[in-house]
């Protein structure tokens, strides 16, 4: 792959993101930072160190619809938006979609018996929805399905992150470029999610990943062009050390599951009794997706008893 690599500041915890330029039959930027005035000028400087400028881009293509990828895509108005269709309904937010996503929230704090006075915590404020970019896709891309211009570039499916995630696999090379599935110094969380067929039933998010994960390992690639950090080579090895760590984390939560019924915020206060109370949302998803893995093994049981889910061996 003739792959140009662009580091971009971001103002979350994660730090930087990557951009990818790859020159094929067409110029296209993967991943395009967040929407913030020290992002653009990172792009440009990018873009520009390459031989190119922000006009040459022809196509940007997504790996998922996260701000800190999908933010400056309102700087590209002339250029083809490529990505898995679910990417739309965050870059458009119609009021009917925006509706729809608090209700799924609303529901899924009431299942997990989180009071509701939570739900501005979990869900994104407005003020962190301007960092998200508005500009709609002119193309969805499929599942297996190749990158305009790119041949032999694969859009490969690789939910769990973000329900609209896709890596691209460069057949040739048995390279990718990996957006969140697996990246060098920490594991993606497993976040919850609206589906992408608008019902009411949660993607089970770590077990979609684990998937994704074990995906990428069959595929055996020789190299990964992450979206946070260094490229990987030593990918299966990295990919098996975060199967072993969900593993461990499993083996820790089910110390606190015992005969008496528990619902998903005592077990999240018991398995992160400090940092529940900074990082509610996240550490709810993270709960919640051990204990989708645990309830697929057999080994606890889940019920939902007046609308809320209780968990016991
Ligand atoms: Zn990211």
């Amino acid at each position: 792959m003739n792959i140009h690599k662009i580091i971009i500041p971001t103002p979350y915890p994660i730090g930087d993101v990557n951009s990818f330029l790859v020159k094929g039959d067409k110029l296209s930027l993967f991943d395009v930072g967040p929407k913030t005035q020290d992002a653009l000028d990172a792009l440009k400087r990018g873009i520009l160190e390459a031989g190119y400028s922000l006009e040459d881009i022809e196509q940007v293509v997504l790996t998922h619809h996260h701000p800190d990828h999908a933010g400056w895509v309102d700087a590209f108005s002339h250029a083809d938006i490529i990505g898995h269709e679910y990417n739309d309904h965050f870059l458009r937010r119609t009021p009917e979609f925006m509706s729809y996503r608090t209700q799924f929230y609303k529901e899924q704090l009431q299942l997990q018996a989180v009071p509701e006075k939570y739900l501005e915590k979990i869900v994104e404020s407005k003020e962190a929805l301007r960092l998200y970019g508005s500009t709609p896709l002119t193309r969805y891309l499929q599942d297996g399905e190749e990158v305009p211009g790119h041949p032999g570039l694969k859009a490969v499916y690789t939910p769990g992150h973000a329900q609209s995630h896709f890596i691209f696999l460069d057949e040739s090379t048995n390279e990718v470029i990996g957006g969140d599935l697996l990246l060098d110094k920490v594991a993606a969380n497993p976040l919850v999610e609206p589906p992408t067929d608008f019902s009411t039933n949660r993607p089970k998010a770590l077990i979609q990943q684990q998937e994704s994960l074990k995906l990428l390992r069959e595929l055996n690639v020789a190299k990964v062009y992450a979206g946070h950090g260094d490229e990987i080579v030593e990918v299966n090895t990295l990919v098996d050390k975060r199967l072993e760590k969900d593993q461990m984390r499993l083996n820790q939560l089910m110390k606190h599951i015992t005969s008496s019924p528990k619902t998903v915020i005592e077990l999240t206060m018991d398995l992160y009794p400090v940092h529940y109370k900074t990082e509610l949302g996240l550490t709810l998803s993270k709960t919640l997706g051990y204990l989708d893995c645990l309830v697929r093994d057999g080994l606890v049981r889940e019920e939902i008893v007046n609308g809320v889910i209780l968990y016991n061996n």
